[in-house]
């Protein structure tokens, strides 16, 4: 049986680049699959229902939450996100480590059900930059810019929660370091125990 894979959860205020770091880790490495959630939000210029999400009438997004087909699900500025469970648990079980881009409060729910996630935190380098990378990316109006910004301040107060904080400037050296991580993961002794048995099952045969 191939070894299960790790949960893998991204946050980080919006804009602070999940987006392009997951893009870099499937593109690079491999191993990496994405979960893709259900949303109530409206899809964006270039969104593909599918793809970047699966968008859903409210009413359909409870329709799940009653079915019980979510791993986590959380408000966000006036919009369900939810993570669905089917693909998660069955992309685990085949090996591959899943990717969670979501929020806080979905990220703490990760953390209570599934304690062996591994959850890091990106940010950008500065105030600053969070603002001039919301900007320029040009696909929202001011006033969700707005909410946004001001919603980082409440998202800043649970990053310790997090097992790790990873600051993304230069996105490849992001990347990378996050790879690290989830490499130094797998070679956790807790994660390896069929091995362990193995090999000592192995080296007691030369016990004397
Ligand atoms: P956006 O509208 O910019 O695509 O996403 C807004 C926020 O929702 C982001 O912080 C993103 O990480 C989060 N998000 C996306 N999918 C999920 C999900 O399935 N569950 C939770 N809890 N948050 C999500």
């Amino acid at each position: 049986m191939a070894e299960q894979g790790i949960l893998l959860v991204i946050s980080g205020f919006s804009g602070a680049g999940k987006g392009t770091l997951i893009q870099t880790l499937m593109g690079k490495y491999g191993n990496y699959a994405l979960s893709i959630s259900a949303t109530t939000r409206s899809p964006r210029a270039g969104e593909v229902d599918g793809r970047e999400y699966f968008f859903k009438t409210k009413e359909a997004f409870e329709g799940m939450i009653a079915a019980d087909e979510l791993i986590e699900y959380a408000c966000y500025v006036g919009n369900y996100y939810g993570t669905p469970k089917t693909y998660v648990e069955e992309t685990l079980a085949g090996g591959k480590d899943v990717i969670l881009e979501i929020e806080i409060q979905g990220a703490m729910k990760i953390k209570e059900r599934y304690p062996e996630a591994v959850l890091v935190f990106l940010s950008p380098p500065s105030g600053e930059e969070l603002k001039r990378r919301l900007t320029k990316r040009g696909t929202e109006s001011q006033e969700v810019i707005d909410s946004r910004l001001s919603r980082a301040a409440q998202e800043a107060v649970g990053i310790e929660e997090y097992g790790y904080f990873v600051v993304n400037d230069v996105i490849d050296t992001c990347a990378e370091q996050v790879h690290g991580i989830m490499r130094s993961e797998h070679a956790r002794a807790s994660r390896n125990r069929e091995l362990i048995e193995r090999i000592k099952t192995e080296v007691k045969a030369f016990q004397k």
